[in-house]
C-alpha cells in the first residue's frame, strides 16, 4: 500500500449524521450489516458516494456503495457470496439474488498508481491507497462523503456540505485535467445539475469547451451505458435540457444535434419537441412504475435524422419500401459511431419507425388492420404516433382513427382466442398426393 506521506493532505471534518437526518436506518440493511462484517474483521469500511448523497437531498438512492482499507481477496475471504471482478483494479461483488452490492478497495491517486520500478513495470501494490487517495479520486465533491455506521457520522474532507447547501456540482481538482483523464464526467456533470437540481460550478462548467471533443475518443458501449443513465433514471427530460445547456447533446447524437441547427426551422423545432415529449413520457411511465425501453426514446431521437434520410432516398430510389429500408440502415450506421446499440434495440428501433408507414396503408384493409393491431411492437408503434402528433405533424386524422379503432372491440385481436382447429389428417390408408 502507497505511504500515508504520499496521500494528499486533507483534513476530515466528522458530522453527526442525526444532524442530517442521517442514520443507519436509512441506508440499506444488507450493505450496513456488510460494512459491519468489514469491520468486524478489523478493516476501515464505509458507505459512500451517491448514496449518502441522495439522502442528503432527500431522493431515494440508487445504489449503496461501500469502500474500504481490506484488500478484494480479504473481503472476498468473509463472504461466501462474493464475487472478485475486474483485472488491475479488481472489485469485489456481493451478491443477494439478483441485487449486487459493490465493495471497492481505496484507491490510490493516478500518479502514485502509475508509479513504475526500474524496469518501467507497474507497482502492483499502488492500485490502492488511503482514504485521501480514494477522496480525491472521485468525480464530484458531492460524491465524495463517506459515513461511518460505528459512529453514525458522516466524514467529510472537502467542506462537501457547503457545496451540498449551495447545489453546487463542483470537480474535485484540476477540472480540465479530469475531464481529460475521463471525459465521461461531463457527461456526468450534466446529469448531476439536472438530477440534482444544481447548478455546475463556474471553473467545472467553463472547462467542458475545453474538452467535449474528448467524448468522441470514448469507447461507444460505455457512451451507451450512460446514455441509458441520462435517459432512463426518470429525469430525462430534465438530462435533455441539461445536456443541451452545456452543449454535449452533439456528442451523443450529432446528427440529431445537426437536425436542432435545420435551416428550416419548423423543422428543428419540431425535433427538439419530439426528443423532449418521448422524454417526458419516459419519465412519467417510470414515476407510474410502467414498463419503459430505451429503443423507444433512442427511436424518438434519431427519427429526425430517419426522415431526413428518407426523403432523400425516396428522391432517388422512387421506391418508398427500399429508401425506408436503406434509410435505417444509414441512420443506425452513422449512430453507432457514437453509441454501441444492442442488435436487439436496433431491431426494436426498426419496427417502430418502418410501422409508421403501415399506419397509413393498413386503413384501406381489415386484414392489414387487424395484422398490424396484433403485431408485437404496434402499441410502442403507435405511442410513437402520438408522439409526432404532439410535435406537431399534422396527424389528426390519424390518431382519431387509431385510437377509435382500438375501442372497437371486433378488431381488436384477442388474446384468449381458441387456436384454428388443425386441419384433418387422413389416418393410414391410401397417400394422397404431396405427402411424400
Ligand atoms: P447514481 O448511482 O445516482 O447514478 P452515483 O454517484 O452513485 O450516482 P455511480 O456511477 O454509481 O454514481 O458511481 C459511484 C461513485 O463512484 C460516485 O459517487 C463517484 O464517487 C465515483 N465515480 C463514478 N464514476 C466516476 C468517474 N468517472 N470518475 C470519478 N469517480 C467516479
Ligand atoms: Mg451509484
Amino acid at each position: 500500500m502507497s505511504q500515508a506521506a504520499n496521500s494528499p493532505n486533507l483534513t476530515c471534518r466528522r458530522l453527526d449524521g442525526k444532524d442530517y437526518g442521517i442514520t443507519n436506518n436509512q441506508f440499506d440493511r444488507r450493505a450496513v450489516n456488510i460494512v459491519k462484517q468489514i469491520n468486524q474483521a478489523g478493516f476501515d469500511a464505509y458507505l459512500v458516494g451517491g448514496c449518502i448523497r441522495d439522502l442528503l437531498l432527500g431522493l431515494p438512492p440508487k445504489d449503496f456503495d461501500i469502500a474500504t482499507n481490506a484488500r478484494p481477496e480479504e473481503v472476498a475471504g468473509l463472504f461466501r457470496n462474493c464475487r472478485l471482478i475486474g483485472r488491475r483494479f479488481r472489485l469485489a461483488h456481493i451478491h443477494f439474488g439478483r441485487d449486487i452490492i459493490e465493495v471497492a478497495t481505496f484507491r490510490a491517486s493516478p500518479d502514485q498508481e502509475q508509479r513504475t520500478d526500474a524496469h518501467g513495470h507497474v507497482l502492483e501494490d499502488n492500485h490502492y491507497g488511503h482514504i485521501e487517495d480514494d477522496v480525491v479520486r472521485r468525480d464530484f465533491t458531492v460524491n465524495a462523503l463517506y459515513y461511518d455506521v460505528r459512529s453514525g457520522e458522516i466524514l467529510d474532507y472537502l467542506n462537501v456540505m457547503d457545496d451540498i447547501e449551495a447545489k453546487r456540482i463542483a470537480m474535485i481538482g484540476d477540472p480540465e485535467a479530469r475531464y481529460t483523464e475521463d471525459p465521461v464526467r461531463m457527461l456526468r456533470a450534466a446529469r448531476f445539475a439536472a438530477k440534482l437540481n444544481m447548478t455546475i460550478e463556474p471553473k467545472t462548467q467553463a472547462a467542458i469547451a475545453q474538452c467535449r471533443d474528448g467524448i468522441k475518443a470514448v469507447p461507444a458501449a460505455r457512451l451507451f451505458d450512460e446514455a441509458q443513465k441520462l435517459f432512463m433514471g426518470g429525469y430525462g427530460e430534465r438530462c435533455f435540457a441539461s445536456l443541451q445547456e452545456h452543449d454535449l447533446f452533439t456528442a451523443l447524437f450529432p446528427d440529431t444535434a445537426s437536425v436542432f441547427e435545420h435551416q428550416q426551422e419548423d423543422y428543428a423545432r419540431y425535433a427538439q419537441e419530439l426528443v423532449r415529449i418521448a422524454l417526458a413520457n419516459t419519465d412519467q411511465r417510470i414515476a407510474e412504475g410502467r414498463p419503459v425501453t430505451i429503443a423507444f426514446l433512442l427511436a424518438a431521437i434519431l427519427w429526425p435524422v430517419y426522415q431526413l434520410a428518407y426523403q432523400g432516398l425516396f428522391e432517388e430510389r422512387d421506391n418508398w419500401h427500399a429508401a425506408m429500408h436503406e434509410a435505417v440502415d444509414v441512420v443506425h450506421l452513422a449512430a453507432a459511431e457514437r453509441l454501441s446499440i444492442p442488435v436487439r434495440l436496433r431491431g426494436m428501433i426498426r419496427e417502430i419507425w418502418t410501422l409508421q408507414a403501415r399506419f397509413d396503408l393498413a386503413g384501406r384493409s381489415t386484414r392489414k388492420m387487424q395484422s398490424l393491431l396484433s403485431h408485437p411492437r404496434f402499441r410502442a408503434a403507435y405511442d410513437f404516433l402520438l408522439i409526432r402528433h404532439g410535435a406537431g405533424e399534422p396527424l389528426d386524422a390519424l390518431v382519431d382513427w387509431w385510437t377509435a379503432l382500438q375501442q372497437d372491440n371486433d378488431l381488436m385481436p384477442s388474446h384468449d382466442e381458441k387456436p384454428r382447429p388443425k386441419k384433418r389428417r387422413s389416418r393410414g390408408g391410401r397417400k394422397r398426393r404431396g405427402d411424400r
